[in-house]
């Protein structure tokens, strides 16, 4: 992949990330028959029917963020390789993660960190509630430090999924960046979700995403994916749920009622099954988005990390206009994206 398609498409990823979440947001709560009475038989496809057109990003795409500050500063302390980043990762990622629970007007007694998470919390946009999830709330009020272990709980909601792609962009490139995604995803997601499904779905997620980011196809992601799960104790969920969202993908045409057939998302591995089948069914990346929204379970969460995957498929050019200009916060996630891609062009 050249530099300027590669920049073109970590972009693209960030971008159409955050716009499917905007998309899905409003949606969230509905079910897919609440969805269609409200916005027709195609479901909703714009972030609104009022005059008022912004797209109101949620928590999906806020946490996203902090773990990009995270990388980006821990890549910037310890330069040229992540191994050698790997003392800080963990720290950097857990007060990225605690300047955002602030932000959610919940303090910490935890000393943080400065820098890119910092910064965030100076932008106004970022600094607002929108629906987060209960699990990232209450693990990250719990923390007494940057150091402390993963979290002891029993929970696999999908709020490490939604928030990894940052790591695998950031892997791309390495030499063994599959492995490094995986594990990075793992430890990312197990801040705030201790069962093996709500961790190792998100380190899957960040190996799909570097795969991508290294110009894979979806189909040879899923596998690299699959490989690393299989030699990972209590893999079992994701791996199936990875397999199923394959079979759907060749049961006829892309529908909301096959995506449903894979969940609603609000756990980890449906959202990401829900996530790949979207991606692989759908021939232009506004199809998979709006698939992906149009559902009755966690439509911003699956429409975000479906949104990550076309992103890098299909490019900067293929997401609607009417959905960049009115996204929230563009251009500080376009930012963050680009030093991402810096990073790895200059490897
Ligand atoms: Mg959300």
């Amino acid at each position: 992949m050249d530099r300027l398609s590669a920049h073109d498409r970590y972009v693209a990823c960030l971008l159409a990330g955050a716009a499917g979440d905007a998309l899905g947001g409003v949606v969230e709560f509905m079910t897919l028959a609440q969805i269609h009475r409200a916005f027709g038989p195609g479901g909703i496809t714009q972030y609104s029917m009022d005059d008022d057109r912004i797209g109101r990003i949620t928590d999906d795409t806020q946490m996203t963020l902090y773990t990009a500050a995270a990388v980006l500063d821990a890549e910037a302390a310890a330069p040229g390789s992540f191994e050698r980043m790997e003392p800080n990762v963990g720290r950097e990622l857990s007060s990225a993660y605690l300047h955002w629970l602030n932000s959610q007007g919940i303090a910490t007694s935890v000393t943080l960190l400065g820098g890119r998470a910092l910064r965030l919390r100076a932008i106004d946009a970022l600094n607002h509630e929108r629906a987060p999830g209960t699990t990232c709330l209450n693990a990250l009020a719990a923390r007494i430090g940057l150091e402390a272990d993963p979290i002891q709980n029993d929970r696999k909601g999908c709020g490490g999924v939604m928030r990894v792609a940052p790591i695998g962009l950031l892997a791309a490139g390495l030499a063994d960046a599959p492995r490094v995604a995986f594990v990075w995803g793992q430890r990312a997601a197990a801040i705030t979700h201790g069962h093996p499904t709500g961790y190792l779905a998100a380190g899957a997620t960040a190996v799909i995403i570097a795969e991508l980011a290294s110009g894979r196809s979806l189909h040879e992601a899923v596998a690299t994916a699959l490989t690393l799960l299989r030699s990972t104790p209590g893999h079992e969920e994701t791996t199936a749920a990875l397999e199923q969202a394959l079979a759907a993908a060749m049961d006829g045409a892309p529908s909301a009622r096959v995506l449903e057939s894979l969940g609603a998302g609000w756990v980890a591995e449906e959202a990401l099954a829900m996530a790949v089948y979207c991606a692989l069914v759908s021939s232009t990346l506004e199809a998979g988005i709006v698939l992906a929204a149009n559902h009755s379970g966690d439509s911003d969460s699956t429409a975000a990390v479906a949104g990550q995957f076309l992103g890098l498929l299909y490019g900067l050019e293929s997401v609607p206009s009417r959905w960049l200009d009115a996204l929230e916060c563009r251009s500080t996630i376009t930012d963050l994206a680009l030093q991402l891609a810096e990073v790895v062009a200059a490897r």
